[in-house]
């Protein structure tokens, strides 16, 4: 790890603004809706109700076999639901004819199933043709939509499929499902058969790509991790696709509603909400500081003042050089400036407070100083800050359920009354 930490990779728009991805219009809503594969046989999706947002990322998790494809396929018609209704952006789409509805719908899965005898061109094109789209502006497209997943037109527009990394075709994958610029992508596994660097690529390239294009999307996975780090929102499905919780990753991290979606979070669940909030978030206390000039006594009596037990030594340039405790300063065989521990734990305003914990656990110091780009001072974060900052998470997590809680049940004397 370096020592500063620049923009770290965090997930969709939402990770660490405090935007609401329910405030923007809901683009699908699926009400009620239900498979049931073996007639008589337990539904694999049971009368789920979900409303997806305009621009979201919405991820569905949950554990194998517990509805999540068949949730997605719904959405697209790939198979018909028994009972309910699908409404696509204000429209009753549960009778419409499906291949027009799939064009309205951008779909990429694991392994992606690229036409093997076609080029990628080609099978970029694939919903353009099927759309009628005339020669020159489908091949303008696909070289637009190449640049666009990072593969340059000129060397990959010719090739064909098994020419291509398994990260290079799941790129490919991406980009004819965006070909005719669909307003929503239904994506069930899209990166997991790849390795865990090339995935870890992948997402981070999809989540710029999404910054800039803004498609609804539904997100299937059943890994937390991934979930937590692509979600705008996580549905938590059990089996059914019954959902356990829905909420923002952050307040599902820290505000797990019950045993299951607890267990299925896992160790570790308040450590990863740490990811969610950044450094220059932080109330910080005033930190004693001192330059390299400064006289031992003046930093002796600075210490003495102050209520920390180390006292912290800048460079010339204002950058943090050194910790200096009482032994130090009681050390006079030589200048302040050569004793004391090299302060290694460093990050800048915009790292995350994961960051700040990892750069403390990596130095052996329970703190961190935070800098400004160049590396100057700006401040100390102390471990205990960040528990502190759990612990206010947890309670923001709770009131808003309990509010929710408290709405709803009025909302329910109100429809008795
Ligand atoms: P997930 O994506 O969460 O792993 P699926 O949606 O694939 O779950 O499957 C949900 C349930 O439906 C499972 O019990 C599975 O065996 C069953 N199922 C899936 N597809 C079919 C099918 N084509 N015919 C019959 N049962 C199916």
């Amino acid at each position: 790890m370096s020592e500063t930490t620049s923009t770290p990779q965090v997930g969709a728009a939402g990770m660490v603004s405090d935007r609401d991805p329910t405030d923007a219009p809901v683009m699908i809503h699926l009400d009620g809706v239900e498979k049931v594969y073996t007639p008589g046989a337990a539904p694999a999706v049971e009368k789920l109700t979900l409303d997806v947002h305009k621009g979201e990322i919405l991820v569905l998790v949950g554990p194998s076999g517990c509805g999540k494809s068949t949730t997605l396929r719904l959405i697209n018609r790939m198979i018909e639901p028994t009972a309910g209704r699908i409404i696509f952006d204000d429209e009753d789409v549960t009778d419409i004819d499906a291949n027009e509805l799939r064009r309205r719908i951008g779909y990429v899965i694991q392994r992606i199933g690229l036409f093997p005898h076609q080029t990628i061109a080609e099978n970029i094109g694939t919903v353009p043709r099927l759309l009628g789209w005339d020669a020159e502006r489908t091949r303008k497209r696909s070289d637009e939509l190449l640049d666009l997943v990072g593969l340059e037109p000129g060397i990959y527009r010719d090739r064909y499929p098994k020419e291509l990394s398994g990260g290079q075709a799941q790129r490919v994958g991406v980009a004819r499902a965006l070909a005719a610029d669909p307003p929503v992508m239904l994506m069930d596994e899209p990166f997991g058969a790849v390795d865990p660097i090339t995935r870890d690529r992948l997402q981070n390239e999809f989540l710029r790509l999404q910054a800039e294009v803004q498609k609804t999307i539904v997100f299937v996975t059943h890994d937390i991790d991934e979930a937590v780090k692509m979600g705008d929102r996580i549905a938590i499905l059990r089996e059914r696709s019954v959902v356990a919780q829905l909420d923002t990753p952050a307040r599902i991290l820290s505000y797990p509603v019950d045993d299951f979606v607890d267990d299925f979070i896992g160790s570790g669940s308040t450590l990863k909400g740490l990811h969610f909030e950044r450094v220059s978030g932080l109330q910080i206390p005033e930190y004693p500081v001192v330059r390299r000039d400064t006289p031992r006594e003046e930093a002796g009596r600075i210490l003495d003042m102050s209520d920390f037990r180390w006292l912290l030594m800048l460079d010339e340039r204002g950058r943090p050089a050194r910790w200096l405790n009482e032994t130090h300063l009681a050390d006079t065989s030589r200048p302040l400036h050569e004793v004391g521990p090299v302060v290694r734990a460093m990050v800048e305003r915009n790292a995350t407070l994961h960051d700040a914990l990892e750069a403390m656990i990596t130095s052996s110091a329970g703190q961190a100083v935070i800098v400004h780009r160049d590396g100057t001072y700006v401040g100390v974060v102390q471990i205990e800050l960040l528990t502190e900052v759990i612990g206010r998470m947890r309670r923001e997590a709770r009131k808003h359920y309990e509010e929710l809680e408290a709405t709803q049940a009025a909302e329910q004397r109100a429809a008795g009354a």
